[in-house]
């Protein structure tokens, strides 16, 4: 098998690494030396290859730049104190990002190619996971159709590649969130289940204005009552309403089904929470609210982990929460953030080892 042997490595001149300070970076603008690149042609995978980190040659009639056949993912890798070189729930971005791929109606990228692929080349780049807390190294699959032809159909051939980001601790500032009602940003029978690419493109407009309102995220609604809550940006959402965390379940397909997210429900169970995945009515949480009961609100991501909401806007109904008091949220964040640095016992078999 190709795994076994490793993909051809083309060898970087000189390392950027001993002109970087890895502390604080900003999130993904700096990127390695190496990346991952495949393509595929007439129904297989070749060329399979890790080279230096390179700018794309690309015919203008790409139909990536016409249609928008793309997806990606978004994974993290850490190192312990032994320096050894963790990812954390590959297989789940692996399968996730097939299920994308079917929906895009592009081909399944084989697990020797994504799983071991990305193991060869954090392996290569062992060097730029940060050792500071709170730092990891970003992993970004993506895949592009790349048919030279201006018509719309399924392209028939495509680009996979992987590059690589050191990122600083993502300051999760306590967000306020604006309730949606007029843009929609997923229907049942579309692609929001999908990391597509348009699926970003069409939440920027809506986005910056709420930010002009002054929010810092859209909580994402329904299409047709704008009142069942999806997600928010690029992040799950959940509530904690007494002793449950309540969050919408993935029936629909119009949500993301988040690895943090299953992640967290996971350590909340643990923590004697009930979890309850079901469909989530602004007036219940608005109900909960004034009853004293909704304690908590916060979203869940790759990037930012979990992430705080001190204010949910719906209408000119305002949610206010004071983050100080809260248990739950801050528990769980930090159990996770124990497993990703192997403090904690990785019970679950959540760290693949490079
Ligand atoms: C990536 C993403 C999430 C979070 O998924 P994780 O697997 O937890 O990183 C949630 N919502 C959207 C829309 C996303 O793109």
């Amino acid at each position: 098998m190709i795994a076994s042997i490793g993909f051809p490595v083309i060898k970087a001149e000189r390392s950027k690494l001993q002109d970087m300070n890895l502390e604080n970076l900003p999130f993904g603008r700096i990127f390695t030396d190496y990346m991952l690149e495949a393509d595929y042609d007439k129904g297989e995978w070749k060329n399979v290859e890790i080279k230096p980190y390179q700018p794309l040659v690309m015919d203008p009639s790409a139909a990536v730049l016409h249609y928008g056949q793309a997806i990606f993912e978004g994974i993290k890798a850490y190192k312990d104190d032994q320096d050894n070189a963790y990812v954390f729930r590959l297989y789940d971005n692996f399968k996730r990002f097939n299920v994308s791929a079917a929906r895009m109606e592009m081909p399944q990228v084989p697990e020797e190619i994504f799983v071991e692929g990305i193991k060869q080349l954090i392996a290569l780049e062992k060097a730029w996971i940060p050792s500071m807390e709170d730092h990891s190294l970003y992993i970004r699959p993506f895949m592009f159709a790349t048919d030279e032809m201006i018509g719309v159909k399924p392209s028939d051939k495509y680009k996979f590649l992987v590059i690589l980001s050191p990122t600083g601790p993502y300051y999760a500032r306590p967000m306020r969130i604006y309730v949606e009602e007029f843009y929609v940003r997923a229907v049942k029978g579309g692609i929001g289940f999908a990391k597509a690419a348009g699926n970003y493109a069409a939440c920027l407009h809506p986005t910056e204005e709420a930010k002009k309102k002054g929010y810092d995220q859209i909580l994402w609604t329904d299409p047709v009552e704008h009142k069942y809550v999806q997600e928010i940006g690029t992040m799950n959402v959940m509530f904690i309403i007494g002793n449950s965390v309540v969050t919408p379940d993935l029936e629909a397909g119009t949500i993301l089904n988040g690895v943090t997210r299953q992640t967290v429900l996971t350590l909340l169970k643990e923590r004697g929470l009930t979890v309850e995945e079901r469909p989530v009515n602004i007036e219940e949480l608005i109900e909960a609210y004034n009853a004293g009961t909704l304690k908590e609100v916060f979203g869940t991501g790759t990037a930012a982990t979990v992430s705080p909401i001190k204010e949910l806007r719906y209408k000119d109904f305002v949610m206010t929460f004071d983050i100080d008091q809260w248990e739950v949220m801050p528990g769980v964040k930090k159990t996770l953030d124990d497993i990703r640095s192997s403090k904690t016992e990785d019970k679950y078999g959540w760290m693949v080892k490079v």
